[in-house]
C-alpha cells in the first residue's frame, strides 16, 4: 500500500502528540514531533548563555547541534537526543516552554530545522505534528490535520501532565504559557501557526481521546485508500 505523510498543526497543549503517536501505531508510521526540535534548539541556546532574541548568536550555534530522535524499546516512544545526549525531560520545562517561541520566530532556526525535517519525511510514511507542517513543512501531504481546543480545557490537561511529571507550577502559569506561545506563534512574519485550506479541523473540547482518535484514523485511511 502507498504510504502518505500526515501533517498535524494546532495551538499549543491540544494533544497533538496524542494524536501523532495514536495514528503513527495504528498505521506503522514514523511519529515526529517537530516542537522536541525547537525546544532543543532553546534547550541549547539558554544552557549556552545565548540571547535567545539575538538571531546572529542564536545561528552561530546552530551547526554545533546534533539533533536526533532515538525509539526507546522499552515503551516504543521516540526521543529526543541532542549531541548524543538523551534530553527529552530537559525540553519539556516551563523554561525551555517561555523561551521556545523567541527561538522558533528566527528564520534561520527554521530553515535549519525544516530541511532535517523535510529529510526525515522524504520516502513518506511520517506523521509529524507541530505549527508549520501543512503550510510549509509538507505542503503536499495527503492529510492535514488542524487541532484545536477551549485554551482553560489545555491548560487544565497540561497541568495536570506536568504535575504528574513532577514540575512545579500552577494551573495560571501554565494558561498563560499557552497563551502567550499561541499568540506569538500566530502573529511571527515566518511560517505563522495557519490553518492550511486544505486542513481538517478537529477541535477537541468536548471530544475523548478515543473518539478523536478514530476520527482521525478514518481520515487517514480514506487518504491512503485514494493514493493506493
Ligand atoms: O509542539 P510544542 O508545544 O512542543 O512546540 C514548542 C514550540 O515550538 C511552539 O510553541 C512553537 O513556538 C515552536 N514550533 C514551531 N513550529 C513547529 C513546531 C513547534 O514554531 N513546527
Amino acid at each position: 500500500m502507498n504510504k502518505i505523510n500526515i501533517a498535524i498543526d494546532g495551538h499549543s497543549s491540544c494533544g497533538k502528540g496524542t494524536l501523532a503517536r495514536y495514528l503513527s501505531q495504528a498505521l506503522g508510521y514514523v511519529m515526529i514531533d517537530s516542537g522536541a526540535m525547537y525546544r532543543a534548539v532553546t534547550l541549547a541556546a539558554l544552557r549556552s548563555g545565548v540571547d535567545v532574541h539575538n538571531e546572529q548568536e542564536l545561528s552561530a550555534l546552530l551547526p554545533g547541534l546534533d539533533i536526533e530522535f532515538r525509539k526507546n524499546p522499552e515503551n516504543g516512544r521516540s526521543e529526543l537526543w541532542l549531541n548524543g545526549v538523551y534530553e527529552e525531560p530537559n525540553i519539556r520545562t516551563m523554561e525551555v516552554a517561555n523561551s521556545v517561541s523567541a527561538v522558533s520566530k528566527h528564520s534561520s532556526v527554521r530553515r535549519f530545522l525544516v530541511a532535517m525535517q523535510r529529510n526525515m519525511g522524504a520516502h513518506k510514511g511520517v506523521v509529524m505534528d507541530g505549527r508549520d507542517i501543512g503550510t510549509v513543512v509538507f505542503p503536499d501531504a495527503a492529510l492535514k490535520i488542524f487541532m484545536t481546543a477551549a485554551p482553560e480545557i489545555r491548560a487544565a490537561r497540561r497541568f495536570k501532565e506536568l504535575t504528574a511529571a513532577g514540575v512545579q507550577t500552577s494551573l495560571e502559569a501554565v494558561l498563560d504559557n499557552l497563551n502567550g506561545r499561541d499568540a506569538q506563534d500566530s502573529s511571527r512574519a515566518d511560517s505563522p501557526l495557519l490553518m492550511a485550506n486544505d486542513a481538517k479541523l478537529l477541535d477537541n473540547s468536548n471530544l475523548s481521546i478515543e473518539a478523536q482518535s478514530q476520527i482521525a484514523l478514518q481520515w487517514a485511511e480514506e487518504a491512503i485508500g485514494k493514493r493506493s
